[in-house]
């Protein structure tokens, strides 16, 4: 808990002794208002930070360390600083195409406090020089959309967004765009292409990042919507009350999506690094156990592509470390959890299907490797499967990750551990992602396939008649 708050920053930011950052305003019906947020302390931090100048904000963000909330956790205040000097205009990205399997968190605060989102575009564009803000939201989020739309043109006519904001220097144009629903658009190459209205793949790198050469060749801030939701608190309450939320490498606190075999599934803001898998799952300000009195058979704790875990995994904290040292991720912070009843081959079948169906098919190993991944597993679920073609799914997987795949359960496989991130033919995880999502299943229950294969018919040598 933190004893360096100054202030309470909105009605509800405790609840019990869990300090809430971004979730705040949720228990109110009218939480998407402009009303509801000015009401809540909303835009005071866009006030304290054309108080403070940019550089000071900028300054505030670093020295928040405040981890990107999209999966690859890099620090938010060193990847503005990537971008060039002199060169204008600069963009800022919002990637809201939120669509890894089990995750719903980012879809929940444009729904619910679309304000804290666009007090954080603003926030963060006049702290690292961005000229204008496109807000990419996923296709399949009308509702996010409508709210976004709403609460766009009441900031434009209260001043908060457009020329001379709240009569300052500063002035901001912030642009409402709709994807159609794709995965790989979540890749931010991808997702620019799209907005450049292309069609949404990934970029082949060199160069690496969009703060170099982005959103129409300029420089551009890719940031999640987690993420910049985190920048109103920073501003108006300062880095060091931020910091003293959460772990010294993983400060503040983190949104989580649970799905699956639970009581009470849902999203949680939990403080980053003393919440444990168990407290998420059994705790009773969290999900209250496992439904039907059943009991717990693994979870996967980031993600559908993360690496699984089993039930003596349970201590281990919610935080990206922790879970990277136990050979697994965070990533999109979503956890998906099964009880004992869950046919774990049907699981690794759902997961295959979404990577296969998502790629993009710019790559060779994603776009033909998904396929033979999703064939293979279907042809084992519907009980034509045969034993050859368990070995047949992870030599598919070779051509799409060479090596050595991470593994939650290395030691206990007896396996070398296998650090992230692995090693991959493709351009970017999606299609490691379709050979994750069968890898873990496969090697933790491979009982559970081989029940439903048969021994392979033996290979048969026709001798050739000589002459
Ligand atoms: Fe497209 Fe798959 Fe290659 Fe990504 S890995 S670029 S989704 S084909």
């Amino acid at each position: 808990m933190s004893t360096a708050i100054t202030r309470d920053y909105t009605p509800g930011f405790y609840e019990g002794d869990r300090p809430k950052i971004v979730t705040s305003r949720f228990e109110y019906e009218d939480s998407h208002t402009i009303e509801r947020f000015e009401a809540t302390g909303g835009y005071e931090g866009l006030k304290a930070a054309l108080a403070m100048g940019p550089e000071a904000m900028s300054g505030e963000v670093k020295a928040s360390t405040l981890l990107g909330r999209g999966g690859a956790g890099f620090p938010a205040g060193v990847k503005w600083g990537f971008t060039p000097q002199g060169v204008w205009p600069r963009y800022l990205v919002v990637n809201g195409d939120e669509s890894e399997p089990g995750t719903y968190k980012d879809r929940l605060l444009m729904e619910r406090d679309p304000h804290q989102l666009i007090e954080g575009c603003l926030i963060a564009s006049y702290a690292a020089g961005l000229s204008q803000c496109f807000l990419y939201v996923r296709g399949e989020m009308p509702l996010a959309h409508e709210r976004i739309a709403k609460a766009l043109d009441d900031a434009y006519a209260a001043g908060y967004i457009g020329k001379n904001i709240l009569g300052s220097d500063f002035s901001m144009d912030i642009v409402l765009h709709w994807g159609a629903g794709a995965y790989v658009v979540g890749e931010e190459t991808a997702l620019i292409e799209s907005l450049e209205g292309e069609r949404g793949m990934p970029r082949l790198k060199p160069p690496y990042f969009p703060a170099a050469v982005g959103l129409y060749g300029q420089p551009t801030i890719v940031n999640n919507v987690e993420t910049l939701a985190n920048l109103p608190f920073i501003a108006a309450n300062g880095s060091a009350a931020f910091t003293s939320i959460g772990t010294e490498t993983s400060p503040g606190t983190r949104m989580v999506a649970i799905s699956g075999h639970v009581k009470r599934p849902g999203v949680y803001e939990i403080v980053n690094g003393s919440t444990s898998f168990r407290d998420i799952i059994y705790g009773d300000e969290f999900c209250q156990g496992i439904r039907d009195g059943n009991e717990l058979k693994a979870f996967v704790p980031g993600g559908g592509s993360a690496p699984w875990f089993l039930p003596d995994q349970l201590d281990i904290q919610f935080e990206s470390k922790q879970a990277g040292a136990a050979g697994s991720m965070l990533g999109s912070g979503a956890v998906m959890v099964m009880d004992d009843t869950t046919d774990i081959p049907e699981m690794a079948l759902t997961l295959v299907r979404f990577y296969a169906h998502e790629s993009c098919g710019k790559c060779v190993p994603c776009r033909e490797g998904g396929t033979w991944l999703l064939r293979i597993v279907e042809r084992i679920c519907s009980g034509h499967g045969t034993d050859a073609d368990l070995d047949q799914l992870l030599e598919v997987g070779q051509s799409i990750c060479p090596g050595e795949m991470p593994h939650a359960s290395s030691e206990r496989l007896g396996l070398e551990a296998v650090p992230f991130p692995y090693k991959m033919t493709t351009i970017c995880f999606v299609g490691p992602s379709a050979y994750a999502s069968i890898h873990s299943p496969l090697t933790l229950f491979r009982d559970e396939f081989e029940a439903k294969v048969v021994p392979a018919p033996k290979r048969v040598s026709i001798p050739v008649a000589a002459g």
